[in-house]
């Protein structure tokens, strides 16, 4: 028998263990104390949190569950009928132990139906934001323990405002709880699916490497593309990041995966970018900047570029450039000039207007320049930076 961790473990064992409406008791106890011998040690802590909320560690609470088991013997031979464990319990922590002071007894399925409902959101059926971090934490402890892979994917529906200005406040909800049920039937039982903010969603992938739970991922991206819901244009960016080879604490792998998702838009939306693809090479945004190009001993002319990183740009001119060439880029920064000098790495034709385009890498900007380039660069670039410096 496996045990999963989580709320969902739990309503399991409610349902296991509370399940036999005859109160096979001697069964219960049995099947306990077998989980218990089989190397899970924390059932009779478990149990007990299920059954009066009372937090014991794993000795204590087998120990109590013990002196529970002679308590009832005890009542039963002094009422010469039989009470059960349950009532034992009561009795127990009340009048012998005097842990629980102003007991409340429910029947447990009402007690199943708040625990549930506390951690899941409405709308989708998902788990909420409360249950997510606590999964995490979980999940992480887990991986950690038997040396497994655990994959985080963080996930934000484009133009969502647009939907809801276009279509209406309810067609959005609709949107959501469509992403709820495609997420839904898309993962696996040990997989956890929740809805952290309005249409924002992770999914916890236990025992995952990065490229499997990319499949998964991009299978979501681009069923939700093809939902018809009211006509609206539906796109999802995600952002993935794996434990233990991205990060090794519930913090960083949150940011590792956001981070990715920041990117995910920035770069045009409807994708899902995962950190290990990424972190050995510098990333490469999209900035049209408009540059003045100084060959060494030849022509100037104006260039624009197509995308930069801290190590490199691409451009786009009317020219002439050969690969191992040195050039002078000059770009406008508010009041000054940013001057780095370029190797051409690569040359070719580009698509339009006869320009070339080109590839070139920084030679030794100075410091300052450095630093400049950096400001120019979008958020969360210098946390990739530290990374890469590493
Ligand atoms: P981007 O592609 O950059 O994510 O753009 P976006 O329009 O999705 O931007 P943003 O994340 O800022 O917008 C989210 C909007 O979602 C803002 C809010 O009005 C709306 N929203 C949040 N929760 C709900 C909800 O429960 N139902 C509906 N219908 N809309 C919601
Ligand atoms: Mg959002
Ligand atoms: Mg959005």
């Amino acid at each position: 028998m496996r045990l999963s961790s989580g709320l969902q473990g739990e309503l399991d064992l409610i349902k296991k263990v509370f399940a036999d409406e005859d109160c096979n008791e001697k069964n219960i106890l049995e099947v306990a104390e077998r989980l218990y011998q089989e190397g899970e040690k924390n059932i009779y802590a478990r149990l007990l949190h299920i059954m009066c909320h009372l937090r014991l560690e794993a000795t204590e609470a087998r120990d109590t569950w013990h002196n529970i088991i002679r308590h009832r013997d005890f009542l039963e031979k002094k009422l010469a009928r039989h009470t059960g464990f349950r009532v034992a319990m009561l009795d127990y922590f009340v009048n012998e132990s005097h842990e629980i002071r102003n007991p409340k007894v429910i029947e447990i399925h009402v007690y199943a139906e708040t625990a549930r409902q506390a951690a899941v959101d409405e709308l989708t059926g998902l788990y909420n934001r409360r249950f997510f971090e606590a999964a995490l934490e979980r999940e992480i402890k887990q991986a950690h323990r038997h040396a497994r892979e655990l994959s985080l994917l963080m996930i934000d529906i484009d133009n969502f405002k647009k939907i809801n200005d276009t279509h209406g406040h309810a067609t959005g909800d609709a949107v959501i709880s469509a992403l709820g049920r495609l997420l839904k039937r898309s993962i696996r039982r040990e997989d956890t699916a929740c809805r952290i903010g309005g249409e924002e969603f992770v999914v916890l992938f236990p025992e995952t490497s990065a490229d499997g739970a990319l499949v998964v991922s991009e299978k979501i991206r681009t069923e939700f593309a093809n939902l018809n819901i009211e006509g609206c244009t539906l796109s999802i960016s995600g952002g993935l990041a794996t434990f233990p080879g991205d990060a090794q604490e519930a913090a960083a792998l949150i940011k590792d995966a956001d981070q990715m998702l920041y990117f995910a838009k920035y770069s045009g939306k409807n994708r899902i970018v995962c950190f290990a693809n990424n972190k050995r090479r510098h990333i490469r945004y999209p900035l049209q900047w408009e540059l003045s190009l100084k060959r060494q001993g030849g022509r100037n002319g104006q260039a624009l570029s197509q995308d930069v990183s801290i190590e490199g740009i691409s451009f786009e001119f009317e020219g002439e450039a050969t690969p191992g060439e040195n050039m002078d880029l000059s770009i406008a920064v508010d009041t000054h000039s940013l001057e780095l000098p370029v190797e051409i790495v690569w040359v070719d034709a580009a698509q339009q207007n006869k320009r070339l385009r080109a590839g070139a890498r920084f030679l030794f900007p100075s410091e300052e320049n450095a630093r400049s380039l950096r400001e120019q660069l979008p958020l969360g670039f210098e946390a990739e930076l530290e990374r890469h410096a590493e």
